[in-house]
């Protein structure tokens, strides 16, 4: 019988330690989803966010986008740890109009700043305002005056002169600008604070000569004439015409020198790093690499930007890089373009726009992408890029610029250019990388769907009036019905 009783006994204490492992089980279960979903939330958390733009970069000029000279070695290392977009393009090759969409997510014809020197009007939303609203310092740094206190952010103009060292012109070098970001977040920020700020670098701008750099590149320049790959690189590689430089020699300094003056804003960005990176140890960082254009360099014979909407002008680099695991590392082939970065930072900041806010966006939010959010439905957010070119006036620069509106649209296959007082253009990029061939007239019934996307997109701009677009009559009517007029 006592053999039976101790058997039980046995039995029930069995039971008491598998119910009490089971019970603990669910329990610590429980308590490492919360510990996981603390750390997922808490990754949300930055406070300390900011966006680079490295005015005139060109995106095939970047290391990590493939090209083969090392002006980029310090954002290499970044753009290996972060989300590197493939294809984002700038919704305008001139200054003030592509800051201002970045920071309102609105095409320039919707904002209104269209040239530089333009200020934003007072009542659109934007990155400044959303970022104080949600409690963060927040400061602009333009290395330009005309950009200084006219696109959203407040002007700092003689703030901090007594930290910049140097001659300053019309434009601050990248060492003195960043000296004035250095002396904000020392005399104004303390490691409590959450803050949001904008780091604007000019000096691959001024490219054609070597004026106001650092002398110690000067060898940069002369290392890279002498390499005998990188004349053939940038005639074969990149397409640059010989002719429009006034001769070998030429073509290489103007070349050389923007390569180092990239490499000079590349080794000041390592400086700015290692010094906020120990003034706010601990610090969650969301920082977003891009420029807000290209530069022609003498593809379709011209050197500058602003003129035309080929992609050496528009296509630019992008980067989200952060020290949480929030941002993972990859490169990401979707479109995007400038006006979603408003919404997306904000986004990934977890402080998203409102869905009233969000309704007065031409952008909109990429996180789910760039987080590999499994809850998003994987479909590419953005099947085209749409850009505009700035208006032609009357100054030096742009009096022989053809007058009237030109805008485009570019996808993964084709590009159309539609020019309201000149020729339209049409290239197949997957056969024509550069742009050299307007295949309008042999592709016509594939040009005519780009034209009428790019017409319907263009009809919602604000100053568009849709009598000034290419459409006949039946077309109106075509797109009325399909309900996009
Ligand atoms: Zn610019």
């Amino acid at each position: 019988m006592s053999k039976i009783i101790r058997k039980r006994q046995k039995v029930i204490t069995i039971l008491i330690v598998f119910i009490v492992v089971f019970i603990s089980y669910l329990i610590l279960a429980h308590v490492n989803s919360n510990v996981f979903k603390f750390i997922r939330n808490n990754n949300n958390n930055f406070d300390t966010v900011f966006i680079i733009t490295v005015d005139t970069l060109r995106k095939d000029h970047v290391s990590f986008y493939g090209y083969p000279y090392k002006t980029t070695p310090f954002i290499d290392m970044i753009s290996k740890t972060g989300t590197v977009f493939e294809n984002a393009y700038t919704v305008s090759s001139h200054t003030a109009p592509s800051h201002t969409s970045m920071f309102t997510g609105l095409y320039p014809s919707n904002h209104g700043v269209l040239r530089n020197h333009d200020s934003l009007a007072n009542d659109i939303y934007n990155i400044k305002k959303h970022f104080e609203k949600n409690g963060f310092k927040v400061a602009g740094f333009p290395a330009t005056n005309f950009l200084e206190g006219k696109i959203s952010f407040d002007s700092i103009k003689d703030k901090y002169n007594d930290v910049v060292k140097g001659k300053q012109g019309w434009f601050l070098t990248a060492s003195q600008n960043i000296e004035r970001a250095k002396a904000w977040l020392t005399k104004e920020t303390s490691k409590n604070d959450k803050i949001f700020f904008w780091l604007h670098l000019y000096d691959a701008h001024q490219w054609q000569k070597r004026g106001r750099m650092d002398e110690k590149y000067f060898k940069t320049i002369d290392e890279l004439k002498k390499d005998n790959t990188y004349y053939d690189y940038q005639i074969n590689k990149l397409n640059i015409p010989l002719e429009f430089y006034n001769s070998k020699d030429d073509l290489l300094e103007k070349i050389a020198t923007y390569d180092a003056k990239i490499k000079m804003i590349n080794d000041t960005l390592l400086d700015f790093f290692q010094f906020i990176i120990n003034k706010r140890k601990g610090g969650k960082f969301l920082i977003i690499l891009t420029s807000d254009h290209g530069e022609g360099l003498g593809n379709h014979n011209y050197d500058s930007h602003g003129k035309y909407l080929y992609n050496e002008q528009i296509k630019v680099p992008l980067v989200f890089w952060s020290n949480t695991k929030l941002i993972p590392q990859k490169r990401e082939d979707s479109f995007i373009s400038s006006i979603d970065l408003f919404a997306t930072i904000v986004d990934l900041v977890n402080i998203p726009l409102s869905s009233d806010e969000l309704k007065n966006q031409d952008g909109i939010s990429y996180k789910d992408i760039i987080t590999n959010d499994s809850n998003h439905n994987l479909y590419e957010k953005r099947k085209f890029c749409i850009s505009e070119r700035r208006p032609k006036d009357e100054t030096e620069l742009r009096k022989s610029w053809i007058d009237g509106r030109v805008n485009c649209i570019v996808d993964k296959k084709g590009k159309y250019i539609y020019n309201e007082k000149g020729k339209d253009e049409f290239f197949d990029l997957e056969n024509d990388s550069f742009e050299l061939s307007n295949i309008i007239s042999d592709k016509q019934s594939l040009a005519n769907s780009y034209n009428k996307k790019l017409s319907y997109e263009t009809s919602k701009f604000k100053s568009v009036d849709i009598k000034n677009q290419n459409l006949t009559p039946k077309e109106v009517k075509e797109l009325k019905a399909l309900g996009y007029l």
